[in-house]
Protein backbone atom coordinates (compact mmCIF):
# COMPACT_ATOMS: atom_id res chain seq x y z
CA UNK A 1 0.00 0.00 0.00
CA UNK A 2 1.37 3.87 -0.80
CA UNK A 3 -0.18 7.17 -0.66
CA UNK A 4 0.67 9.80 -2.15
CA UNK A 5 -0.15 13.71 -1.44
CA UNK A 6 -0.55 16.95 -3.54
CA UNK A 7 -2.23 18.52 -6.45
CA UNK A 8 -3.66 16.38 -8.84
CA UNK A 9 -6.05 16.15 -12.23
CA UNK A 10 -8.19 14.29 -11.21
CA UNK A 11 -10.75 11.50 -13.49
CA UNK A 12 -11.59 11.33 -17.01
CA UNK A 13 -12.32 15.30 -17.24
CA UNK A 14 -8.38 15.83 -16.15
CA UNK A 15 -9.76 18.16 -13.56
CA UNK A 16 -7.60 19.98 -11.01
CA UNK A 17 -8.09 19.79 -7.17
CA UNK A 18 -5.86 20.60 -4.12
CA UNK A 19 -4.10 18.53 -2.10
CA UNK A 20 -5.53 15.33 -2.25
CA UNK A 21 -4.42 11.38 -1.29
CA UNK A 22 -4.25 9.00 -4.05
CA UNK A 23 -3.99 5.57 -2.03
CA UNK A 24 -2.80 2.49 -3.96
CA UNK A 25 -2.94 -0.67 -3.13
CA UNK A 26 -0.20 -3.82 -3.20
CA UNK A 27 -1.70 -4.86 -6.57
CA UNK A 28 -1.44 -1.49 -8.08
CA UNK A 29 -4.46 -0.24 -8.22
CA UNK A 30 -6.06 3.04 -7.00
CA UNK A 31 -8.02 2.32 -3.65
CA UNK A 32 -9.42 5.73 -2.53
CA UNK A 33 -8.59 9.46 -3.53
CA UNK A 34 -9.89 11.61 -0.85
CA UNK A 35 -9.26 15.40 1.16
CA UNK A 36 -8.16 13.15 3.79
CA UNK A 37 -4.49 13.66 4.73
CA UNK A 38 -3.49 10.18 5.39
CA UNK A 39 0.38 9.99 6.81
CA UNK A 40 2.54 9.26 3.62
CA UNK A 41 5.98 10.07 2.61
CA UNK A 42 5.27 11.00 -0.46
CA UNK A 43 4.01 14.41 0.23
CA UNK A 44 4.66 16.84 -2.71
CA UNK A 45 5.46 20.58 -2.85
CA UNK A 46 2.11 22.56 -3.77
CA UNK A 47 4.06 23.58 -6.63
CA UNK A 48 3.80 20.07 -7.94
CA UNK A 49 0.80 18.55 -10.18
CA UNK A 50 0.43 14.92 -9.98
CA UNK A 51 -1.28 13.52 -13.54
CA UNK A 52 -1.79 10.20 -15.11
CA UNK A 53 1.25 8.27 -16.16
CA UNK A 54 1.20 8.78 -20.30
CA UNK A 55 -0.14 6.34 -22.70
CA UNK A 56 1.78 6.00 -25.97
CA UNK A 57 -1.30 4.86 -28.41
CA UNK A 58 0.67 3.90 -31.34
CA UNK A 59 4.18 2.74 -31.60
CA UNK A 60 6.77 0.11 -33.28
CA UNK A 61 9.38 -0.17 -30.52
CA UNK A 62 10.97 -2.41 -32.86
CA UNK A 63 13.13 -0.60 -35.20
CA UNK A 64 14.44 2.15 -32.98
CA UNK A 65 18.20 0.79 -34.57
CA UNK A 66 16.86 2.78 -37.88
CA UNK A 67 16.85 5.92 -36.43
CA UNK A 68 17.37 8.71 -38.55
CA UNK A 69 17.65 6.43 -42.00
CA UNK A 70 14.51 7.50 -43.75
CA UNK A 71 13.95 10.90 -43.73
CA UNK A 72 13.04 12.18 -47.30
CA UNK A 73 12.23 8.44 -48.41
CA UNK A 74 8.63 8.00 -49.23
CA UNK A 75 6.39 5.32 -46.99
CA UNK A 76 6.59 2.51 -49.13
CA UNK A 77 10.88 2.64 -49.51
CA UNK A 78 10.70 3.18 -45.73
CA UNK A 79 8.23 0.99 -44.32
CA UNK A 80 6.76 -1.20 -47.21
CA UNK A 81 7.31 -4.55 -47.40
CA UNK A 82 10.26 -4.25 -49.18
CA UNK A 83 11.47 -0.90 -47.66
CA UNK A 84 14.49 -0.11 -45.45
CA UNK A 85 12.52 -1.36 -42.17
CA UNK A 86 11.78 -5.08 -43.25
CA UNK A 87 14.94 -5.59 -44.84
CA UNK A 88 16.75 -4.53 -42.16
CA UNK A 89 13.98 -6.89 -39.99
CA UNK A 90 14.63 -10.09 -42.15
CA UNK A 91 18.95 -9.81 -42.25
CA UNK A 92 18.93 -8.50 -38.38
CA UNK A 93 19.84 -11.06 -35.00
CA UNK A 94 17.84 -11.69 -32.38
CA UNK A 95 20.66 -9.70 -30.25
CA UNK A 96 20.56 -6.73 -32.49
CA UNK A 97 16.82 -6.55 -32.14
CA UNK A 98 16.46 -6.95 -28.65
CA UNK A 99 19.19 -3.97 -28.52
CA UNK A 100 16.50 -2.10 -30.57
CA UNK A 101 13.47 -2.88 -28.48
CA UNK A 102 15.35 -2.16 -25.43
CA UNK A 103 16.02 1.77 -26.28
CA UNK A 104 13.02 2.11 -27.18
CA UNK A 105 11.95 0.88 -23.60
CA UNK A 106 14.41 2.61 -22.00
CA UNK A 107 12.96 6.30 -24.02
CA UNK A 108 9.44 5.67 -23.10
CA UNK A 109 9.72 5.12 -19.35
CA UNK A 110 11.98 7.88 -19.01
CA UNK A 111 10.00 9.98 -21.41
CA UNK A 112 6.66 9.38 -18.74
CA UNK A 113 5.10 6.83 -20.35
CA UNK A 114 3.61 4.15 -17.99
CA UNK A 115 1.79 2.38 -21.06
CA UNK A 116 2.16 1.88 -25.16
CA UNK A 117 0.05 0.46 -27.48
CA UNK A 118 2.27 -1.70 -29.95
CA UNK A 119 1.78 -2.64 -33.51
CA UNK A 120 4.26 -5.70 -33.29
CA UNK A 121 6.00 -7.09 -36.43
CA UNK A 122 7.09 -10.64 -37.04
CA UNK A 123 4.31 -12.60 -35.85
CA UNK A 124 4.54 -14.84 -32.28
CA UNK A 125 8.38 -14.52 -32.31
CA UNK A 126 8.24 -10.82 -32.61
CA UNK A 127 5.60 -11.19 -29.72
CA UNK A 128 7.40 -12.95 -27.57
CA UNK A 129 10.79 -11.28 -27.60
CA UNK A 130 8.87 -8.05 -26.90
CA UNK A 131 6.91 -9.67 -23.92
CA UNK A 132 10.54 -11.07 -22.33
CA UNK A 133 12.51 -7.29 -22.93
CA UNK A 134 9.28 -5.82 -20.80
CA UNK A 135 9.21 -8.06 -17.98
CA UNK A 136 12.68 -5.90 -16.94
CA UNK A 137 10.61 -2.40 -17.16
CA UNK A 138 8.32 -0.54 -15.61
CA UNK A 139 5.96 -0.10 -18.26
CA UNK A 140 2.68 -2.03 -19.46
CA UNK A 141 3.22 -2.88 -23.15
CA UNK A 142 -0.49 -3.83 -24.99
CA UNK A 143 0.67 -6.01 -27.87
CA UNK A 144 -0.86 -5.84 -31.19
CA UNK A 145 0.81 -8.85 -33.55
CA UNK A 146 -0.02 -9.54 -36.73
CA UNK A 147 -0.36 -12.41 -39.02
CA UNK A 148 2.68 -14.06 -41.31
CA UNK A 149 2.96 -16.59 -43.40
CA UNK A 150 3.53 -19.30 -40.37
CA UNK A 151 1.37 -17.48 -38.10
CA UNK A 152 -2.06 -17.10 -38.51
CA UNK A 153 -4.78 -14.85 -37.12
CA UNK A 154 -5.70 -17.33 -34.51
CA UNK A 155 -2.52 -18.04 -33.76
CA UNK A 156 -1.99 -14.03 -32.67
CA UNK A 157 -4.80 -13.27 -30.78
CA UNK A 158 -3.96 -16.13 -28.77
CA UNK A 159 -0.63 -14.84 -27.39
CA UNK A 160 -1.17 -11.39 -27.60
CA UNK A 161 -3.38 -8.25 -26.36
CA UNK A 162 -5.02 -8.39 -30.02
CA UNK A 163 -4.11 -7.61 -33.72
CA UNK A 164 -2.76 -4.37 -35.13
CA UNK A 165 -3.08 -4.93 -39.00
CA UNK A 166 -0.77 -2.90 -41.22
CA UNK A 167 -2.91 -1.79 -43.92
CA UNK A 168 -6.28 -2.85 -45.83
CA UNK A 169 -4.31 -4.99 -48.67
CA UNK A 170 -3.18 -7.32 -46.11
CA UNK A 171 -6.07 -8.98 -45.34
CA UNK A 172 -8.85 -11.09 -47.29
CA UNK A 173 -12.79 -11.10 -47.16
CA UNK A 174 -11.97 -14.47 -45.50
CA UNK A 175 -9.63 -12.49 -42.96
CA UNK A 176 -12.16 -10.03 -42.30
CA UNK A 177 -15.03 -12.42 -41.59
CA UNK A 178 -12.28 -14.52 -39.65
CA UNK A 179 -11.65 -11.56 -37.45
CA UNK A 180 -15.22 -10.57 -36.29
CA UNK A 181 -15.78 -14.11 -35.81
CA UNK A 182 -12.31 -13.97 -33.28
CA UNK A 183 -13.41 -10.53 -31.91
CA UNK A 184 -16.94 -11.96 -31.20
CA UNK A 185 -15.57 -14.45 -29.45
CA UNK A 186 -12.48 -12.81 -27.42
CA UNK A 187 -14.47 -9.12 -27.12
CA UNK A 188 -11.44 -7.97 -24.42
CA UNK A 189 -9.36 -8.79 -27.36
CA UNK A 190 -8.29 -5.38 -29.73
CA UNK A 191 -8.13 -5.22 -33.49
CA UNK A 192 -6.97 -2.18 -35.39
CA UNK A 193 -5.40 -0.98 -38.61
CA UNK A 194 -3.24 1.38 -40.11
CA UNK A 195 -5.96 3.47 -42.16
CA UNK A 196 -6.06 6.58 -44.49
CA UNK A 197 -2.55 7.32 -44.26
CA UNK A 198 -1.29 8.49 -47.56
CA UNK A 199 -2.57 9.66 -50.94
CA UNK A 200 -1.14 6.84 -52.20
CA UNK A 201 -2.72 4.24 -50.32
CA UNK A 202 -6.46 5.75 -50.80
CA UNK A 203 -5.85 5.34 -54.35
CA UNK A 204 -4.49 2.10 -54.34
CA UNK A 205 -7.41 1.21 -52.27
CA UNK A 206 -9.50 2.48 -54.76
CA UNK A 207 -8.29 0.91 -57.47
CA UNK A 208 -8.46 -2.83 -56.13
CA UNK A 209 -11.24 -2.04 -54.40
CA UNK A 210 -13.10 0.85 -55.91
CA UNK A 211 -13.49 2.33 -51.93
CA UNK A 212 -11.53 4.41 -50.12
CA UNK A 213 -9.59 1.90 -47.19
CA UNK A 214 -11.21 4.01 -44.51
CA UNK A 215 -14.75 3.28 -45.93
CA UNK A 216 -14.19 -0.46 -46.30
CA UNK A 217 -12.82 -0.70 -42.50
CA UNK A 218 -15.65 1.43 -40.96
CA UNK A 219 -18.27 -0.96 -42.22
CA UNK A 220 -16.92 -3.06 -39.86
CA UNK A 221 -17.76 -2.97 -36.26
CA UNK A 222 -14.59 -5.70 -34.73
CA UNK A 223 -12.16 -2.35 -35.39
CA UNK A 224 -11.45 -0.54 -32.10
CA UNK A 225 -9.57 1.68 -33.81
CA UNK A 226 -7.59 2.73 -36.34
CA UNK A 227 -4.74 4.76 -36.99
CA UNK A 228 -3.70 8.15 -38.94
CA UNK A 229 -6.50 9.21 -40.78
CA UNK A 230 -4.79 11.56 -41.80
CA UNK A 231 -6.90 12.22 -45.40
CA UNK A 232 -10.40 11.16 -43.38
CA UNK A 233 -13.61 13.08 -44.86
CA UNK A 234 -16.37 13.71 -42.46
CA UNK A 235 -18.93 11.30 -43.78
CA UNK A 236 -16.24 9.03 -42.99
CA UNK A 237 -15.87 9.80 -39.76
CA UNK A 238 -19.61 9.68 -39.34
CA UNK A 239 -19.16 6.20 -40.38
CA UNK A 240 -16.82 4.97 -37.91
CA UNK A 241 -18.52 7.74 -35.21
CA UNK A 242 -21.74 5.08 -35.77
CA UNK A 243 -19.55 1.94 -35.64
CA UNK A 244 -18.16 3.00 -32.32
CA UNK A 245 -14.42 2.94 -34.04
CA UNK A 246 -12.54 5.57 -32.64
CA UNK A 247 -8.79 7.03 -33.65
CA UNK A 248 -5.35 7.40 -33.15
CA UNK A 249 -3.16 9.99 -34.57
CA UNK A 250 0.45 10.13 -35.52
CA UNK A 251 0.95 13.98 -36.26
CA UNK A 252 5.16 14.38 -36.09
CA UNK A 253 5.03 11.16 -38.06
CA UNK A 254 2.66 11.85 -40.88
CA UNK A 255 4.88 15.49 -41.03
CA UNK A 256 7.70 13.26 -41.07
CA UNK A 257 6.85 11.63 -43.88
CA UNK A 258 5.82 14.80 -45.73
CA UNK A 259 1.58 13.86 -45.13
CA UNK A 260 -1.17 15.66 -43.96
CA UNK A 261 -1.67 16.95 -40.46
CA UNK A 262 -4.97 15.03 -39.41
CA UNK A 263 -8.34 16.22 -39.08
CA UNK A 264 -8.39 16.41 -35.10
CA UNK A 265 -10.54 18.70 -34.53
CA UNK A 266 -13.64 17.47 -36.52
CA UNK A 267 -12.63 13.89 -35.43
CA UNK A 268 -12.97 15.19 -31.58
CA UNK A 269 -16.39 17.28 -33.12
CA UNK A 270 -17.91 13.74 -34.38
CA UNK A 271 -18.13 11.87 -31.40
CA UNK A 272 -14.65 9.92 -31.62
CA UNK A 273 -12.50 9.44 -28.59
CA UNK A 274 -8.69 10.93 -30.14
CA UNK A 275 -5.57 9.30 -28.93
CA UNK A 276 -2.29 10.17 -30.50
CA UNK A 277 1.13 8.09 -30.87
CA UNK A 278 4.71 8.40 -32.04
CA UNK A 279 4.50 5.94 -34.43
CA UNK A 280 8.14 4.50 -35.33
CA UNK A 281 11.08 5.00 -33.59
CA UNK A 282 12.57 5.34 -36.40
CA UNK A 283 10.85 8.60 -37.24
CA UNK A 284 10.88 10.09 -34.11
CA UNK A 285 11.33 9.78 -30.44
CA UNK A 286 8.84 8.45 -28.71
CA UNK A 287 8.25 11.94 -26.11
CA UNK A 288 4.80 12.76 -24.85
CA UNK A 289 6.02 16.71 -24.80
CA UNK A 290 7.03 16.97 -28.20
CA UNK A 291 3.94 15.41 -29.49
CA UNK A 292 1.68 17.32 -27.54
CA UNK A 293 3.37 20.80 -28.01
CA UNK A 294 3.75 19.57 -32.16
CA UNK A 295 0.25 18.79 -32.28
CA UNK A 296 -1.06 22.02 -30.59
CA UNK A 297 1.14 23.80 -32.99
CA UNK A 298 0.15 22.24 -35.88
CA UNK A 299 -3.38 22.49 -35.47
CA UNK A 300 -3.53 26.16 -34.63
CA UNK A 301 -1.36 26.39 -38.32
CA UNK A 302 -4.11 24.43 -39.64
CA UNK A 303 -6.59 26.37 -38.28
CA UNK A 304 -8.02 23.94 -36.02
CA UNK A 305 -8.91 24.43 -32.54
CA UNK A 306 -8.18 22.03 -30.04
CA UNK A 307 -7.43 23.15 -26.27
CA UNK A 308 -4.14 22.10 -24.64
CA UNK A 309 -6.67 20.15 -22.25
CA UNK A 310 -8.16 17.83 -25.07
CA UNK A 311 -4.24 17.35 -26.32
CA UNK A 312 -2.98 16.29 -22.59
CA UNK A 313 -6.36 13.78 -22.77
CA UNK A 314 -5.29 12.57 -25.86
CA UNK A 315 -1.97 11.05 -24.28
CA UNK A 316 -4.08 9.88 -21.04
CA UNK A 317 -7.92 9.34 -20.53
CA UNK A 318 -8.69 9.04 -24.50
CA UNK A 319 -5.93 5.66 -25.04
CA UNK A 320 -7.35 4.20 -21.88
CA UNK A 321 -10.76 4.04 -22.80
CA UNK A 322 -10.07 3.12 -26.87
CA UNK A 323 -7.92 0.04 -25.78
CA UNK A 324 -10.78 -0.36 -22.63
CA UNK A 325 -8.57 -0.43 -19.89
CA UNK A 326 -8.28 0.73 -16.39
CA UNK A 327 -5.59 3.04 -17.38
CA UNK A 328 -5.19 6.53 -18.33
CA UNK A 329 -6.84 8.27 -15.30
CA UNK A 330 -6.33 9.17 -11.27
CA UNK A 331 -9.77 7.36 -10.40
CA UNK A 332 -10.81 4.54 -8.16
CA UNK A 333 -10.02 1.34 -9.91
CA UNK A 334 -7.11 2.69 -12.19
CA UNK A 335 -3.79 1.47 -12.00
CA UNK A 336 -1.43 3.39 -9.93
CA UNK A 337 0.41 4.74 -12.86
CA UNK A 338 1.24 8.53 -12.41
CA UNK A 339 3.92 11.34 -12.64
CA UNK A 340 3.89 14.11 -10.88
CA UNK A 341 5.29 17.14 -12.63
CA UNK A 342 6.76 20.69 -11.18
CA UNK A 343 5.28 23.58 -11.99
CA UNK A 344 7.54 26.18 -10.91
CA UNK A 345 10.77 24.77 -12.76
CA UNK A 346 12.63 26.59 -14.84
CA UNK A 347 10.36 25.69 -17.92
CA UNK A 348 6.91 26.13 -16.54
CA UNK A 349 7.47 29.16 -13.44
CA UNK A 350 5.35 32.06 -14.22
CA UNK A 351 2.38 29.76 -16.39
CA UNK A 352 -0.89 30.87 -15.39
CA UNK A 353 -2.16 27.39 -17.01
CA UNK A 354 -1.46 24.01 -16.23
CA UNK A 355 -2.27 22.44 -19.21
CA UNK A 356 -0.84 24.77 -21.52
CA UNK A 357 1.84 25.03 -19.22
CA UNK A 358 2.46 21.12 -19.47
CA UNK A 359 1.56 20.26 -23.16
CA UNK A 360 4.06 23.29 -24.47
CA UNK A 361 6.43 23.96 -21.93
CA UNK A 362 7.25 20.90 -19.96
CA UNK A 363 10.24 18.08 -20.73
CA UNK A 364 11.34 15.06 -18.98
CA UNK A 365 13.19 16.90 -17.01
CA UNK A 366 10.00 18.57 -15.21
CA UNK A 367 9.28 14.90 -13.95
CA UNK A 368 9.67 14.50 -10.52
CA UNK A 369 7.85 11.16 -9.48
CA UNK A 370 6.87 8.23 -11.53
CA UNK A 371 4.89 5.19 -10.24
CA UNK A 372 4.05 2.51 -12.03
CA UNK A 373 0.94 0.26 -10.69
CA UNK A 374 1.94 2.15 -6.97
CA UNK A 375 5.79 1.73 -7.69
CA UNK A 376 8.11 4.64 -7.37
CA UNK A 377 10.09 4.52 -10.59
CA UNK A 378 11.87 8.11 -10.11
CA UNK A 379 11.63 10.32 -6.78
CA UNK A 380 13.53 13.76 -7.46
CA UNK A 381 12.84 14.45 -3.58
CA UNK A 382 14.11 10.94 -2.28
CA UNK A 383 16.49 11.43 0.72
ZN1 LIG B 1 2.07 2.36 -37.33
Amino acid sequence: MVTVRGNALIGSDLTFVQGVSIQIDGEGTIINISKERKPTKYVLPSSYVIIPGFINGHTHVGDAFLKDQTYGLNLEDAVGPNGIKHTKLRTSSREEKIKSIKNSLELLVQNGYTSFIDFREEGIEGIELLKDELERYSIRGIILGRQTKKDTLEDIIKVSDGLGIRDIFSVTQDDLKLIAKLKENNSSKLVAIHASESEEIIAESISKYGKRDIEIIGNYKSFDYIVHANYSKEEELKLLSKNKINIICCPISSLYNGLKFPPLELISKNKILLGLGTDNVLFCNPDPFRLMAFTLYNARSNNQNLSPKEVLKSVTVNPGLIVKKKIGQLEVGYSGDLIAIDLESNNLNFSKDAYSAITMRADQTDICLQMYKGKVIKWKDQK
